[in-house]
């Protein structure tokens, strides 16, 4: 009772978030678009300054894109997913088409949205430098990344708790709002009303479906869906609150580092699920573990 109390809280709230917080899109032209970066006071302790977004004219804090930066260029992140697919494939043998279609699905919509993060938020470090036209189409990818994610997740776990009829239900839902998302993204955007209507999107995705096949999951015997749903809950109110703000780290750092936890905590309980760790859990030596997870470089 206390769960749907305040996941009606949390609906209501982003609910209002959406109507009353506009999203914040100009036509200003910006001052700076240059893709190289402008250092004030020499290049010792040089206090560099990021060109601000082409869209909105905002500030882009020092470290904006620092992470997705990070893991797209280094592959870290692909790496990490392409180990994920094959430890989960391996341990579904024989592997049956729509249990793996689902862990391809969770890292590709995990991986496109680093991708696009990337596009986005360091533009200006990247060959195609900041324009307003660059950013809109990289917007509108992006609001469907975010959608992709939540419904991935939404279709795994409801096929991990053994998809009964209310979770199908959960998973069709989810695909009207990531359907709603991207025909919002890429056919109302960048009017007003479409970014209004694609954080309700957001909101009705985390809060109603995804809180609900939390809400069953803590029911059953399955708990990861509590921690998953832990991992991304702070992510989601910071979107919606929009604090902290600050210059070098702000509150949508802090989103994406909330959304990356969320989709490790998923991608691990995942492979619990599948029973990757038993080896470990049953007290036999983890020497099979490490070797599955070097594909078999470690004896
Ligand atoms: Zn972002």
């Amino acid at each position: 009772m206390i769960a749907k109390n305040a996941q009606l809280v949390l609906l209501a709230a982003s609910v209002a978030h959406s109507w009353a917080v506009p999203p914040t899109l100009s036509q200003r032209r910006p001052t700076l678009r240059s893709r190289q970066l402008v250092v004030k006071g020499g290049t010792s302790g040089a206090v560099v300054e990021r060109p601000p977004y082409a869209l909105s004219g905002l500030e882009r804090p020092t470290h904006r894109g620092a992470v997705m930066g990070f893991l797209h260029n280094t592959g870290a992140w692909y790496a990490l997913s392409a180990a994920y697919v094959a430890a989960a494939l391996k341990q579904l043998q024989p592997s049956s088409f729509y249990p793996s279609f689902l862990r391809i699905a969770l890292v590709a919509a995990s991986s496109y949205s680093i991708y696009i993060s990337d596009c986005y938020h360091n533009a200006d470090k990247r060959r195609e430098g900041v324009s307003e036209e660059g950013e809109l189409a990289v917007l509108r990818k992006d609001y469907l990344g975010i959608s992709l994610i939540l419904s991935t997740n939404t279709w795994l776990w409801a096929h991990n708790l053994g998809g009964s009829p209310i979770l199908n239900k959960l998973c069709l839902a989810a695909s009207v709002c990531t359907a709603n998302v991207a025909f919002q993204s890429f056919c109302v955007v960048n009017k007003y009303i479409g970014h209004v209507l694609i954080k309700l999107t957001f909101a009705t995705q985390f809060v109603a479906i995804l809180g609900t096949l939390c809400l069953i999951a803590a029911k059953s015997p399955i708990s990861a869906c509590a921690w998953i749903y832990a991992a991304y809950a702070p992510g989601f109110v910071i979107y919606a609150t929009k604090f902290p703000k600050n210059k070098k780290w702000g509150y949508h750092e802090w989103f994406h580092i909330s959304v990356l936890m969320g989709n490790l905590v998923s991608m691990g309980f995942d492979l619990g699920i599948l029973g990757l760790f038993k080896p470990c859990a049953e007290g036999v030596a983890c020497a099979s573990l490490a070797s599955r997870l070097t594909f078999g470089l470690l004896p």
